[in-house]
């Protein structure tokens, strides 16, 4: 071990178990890219104001969890906490939704960064697949990231997970709810943090995770109840288009994103394996976003994936992902003359699109073969001096040992056809 080891709250994806993480996060992203999700990749930081504004002055993420910087040049940077504001940011930037082409849809997968207590499933460096789709108001629009999220995550073999669906009203309804809501939230008995958050952002009260607050909240009106004709239509379509494609989901009227601008359809994704972590996987409707970071009203829906916790998801299912070695084709050069000629071979065969692998630093023959046999190849290369004073390589078999001579200008297209 060097002097150093992985910050607090943060680990290294590492082979060979990094392998399985890399293909969970294709297996979230495929569903995306085959409807029409173009990808997307925006800066690791942005302007703090960003987040502030388009996760939220009243959230953790903003007052408690953000690694926030101040560059040399005297500009206030935040490590991204999470993927919307960024990718909104960057569309309006574009003007992607001035092309004719609404809704923009992007995807998008990396790297984001909460200053939060580690635990289990909670890191302060994560990563996420997100989705974003900017600029129509469209039942189907929700239904569609839903069924793609749960498709997603049966690609990989999960089943214990449940959806979780709200409504979180509009303009029209939820202020008067809100009011409702805070007249009940007033009477009750809690601590000066959380009468604050009643002023500033009563939803997220409910979404308060003590058991003593959840034992207060059970009378506590319900937005449910207050939503309008519209988001009560709306809401209406969302649950139906769902039940026809056969996805199970749970009303939760408690499920909350919390922000004045999240509106409408809201849903988690929940893993019954994990824990305290539960949630693998959310998002929901942010028709007044775009607004609040200074575009045009653009109605958009979207969510976040959690590729750590998904990872967490199959272990706790005891799914083993089938992810196949990468290298076909091992070389082991017994002597100097053959580390020459073999290396230029491995050359041509990656030429030649096959994935090849080389004995490097003059290892004898068996501890070499050991590696050909961890690489996963199945064929090995084996050449020495007197393979090369007859023009030949070994063509092994690394499954049945099997062992021929294969002239040198004749092992690419022996080796494509044998791998076919
Ligand atoms: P959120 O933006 O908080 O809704 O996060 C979306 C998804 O990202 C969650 O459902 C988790 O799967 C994942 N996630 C969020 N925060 C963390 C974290 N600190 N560590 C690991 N995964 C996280």
């Amino acid at each position: 071990m060097s002097t150093f080891t992985a910050p607090k709250g943060t680990y290294d994806l590492i082979p060979p178990t990094s392998a399985a993480f890399l293909a969970v996060r294709d297996a979230l992203a495929a569903p995306l890219r085959a409807a029409g999700y173009g990808y997307v990749e925006t800066p690791g930081f942005e302007d703090v104001e960003l987040f502030a504004r388009g996760v939220g002055e009243s959230t953790d993420i903003v007052t408690k969890e953000m690694y926030t910087l101040t560059t040399k040049g005297g500009s206030e940077l935040a490590l991204r906490p999470e993927g919307t504001a960024s990718v909104l940011r960057a569309a309006l930037e574009a003007n992607l939704h001035k092309a004719g082409n609404l809704p923009v849809k992007l995807w998008y997968s990396g790297s984001y960064y909460r200053y939060e207590r580690p635990q289990k499933g909670r890191y302060r460096h994560f990563s996420q697949v997100g989705a974003e789709a900017i600029g129509t108001e469209d039942p189907a629009l929700d239904a569609e990231l839903i069924l793609l999220a749960d498709q997603a995550y049966r690609s990989l073999g999960l089943t214990g997970f449940r959806i979780l669906l709200n409504s979180l009203g509009d303009r029209e309804c939820r202020p008067a709810y809100r009011a409702a809501l805070q007249d009940f939230l007033r009477g009750l008995d809690l601590d000066e943090e959380t009468r604050r958050r009643i002023e500033i952002n009563p939803l997220r009260v409910l979404d308060d995770k003590r058991a003593e607050v959840q034992a207060q909240l059970a009378g506590a009106p319900l937005l449910r109840d207050h939503l309008c004709e519209a988001c009560r239509a709306y809401h209406a379509e969302v649950r139906e288009l769902l039940t026809a494609q056969g996805v199970a989901f749970e009303d939760d009227p408690r499920l909350v994103r919390g922000l004045d601008y999240y509106t409408r359809t809201t849903f988690e994704f929940v893993h019954d394996g994990l824990g305290a972590q539960s949630a693998v996987g959310g998002g929901g409707r942010y028709d007044g976003l775009s607004e609040m970071i200074g575009g045009p009203a653009l109605p958009s829906v979207g969510w976040a994936l959690g590729v750590d916790r998904t990872v967490l998801a199959l272990e706790a299912e005891g799914i083993t992902l089938d992810v196949p070695p990468v290298t076909s084709v091992y070389a082991v050069p017994l002597g100097e003359e053959a580390r020459k000629v073999l290396f230029a071979v491995v050359a041509d065969l990656r030429r030649a699109g096959i994935a090849t692998d080389f004995a490097y630093g003059g290892r004898g023959v068996k501890s070499a073969m050991k590696s050909a046999h961890r690489s996963g190849a199945w064929f090995a290369l084996v050449a020495g001096g007197r393979d090369l004073a007859d023009g030949v390589v070994q063509l092994k078999n690394m499954e049945s040992g099997e062992q021929e001579p294969v002239a040198l200008d004749a092992v690419v297209d022996k080796l494509r056809s044998r791998l076919g």
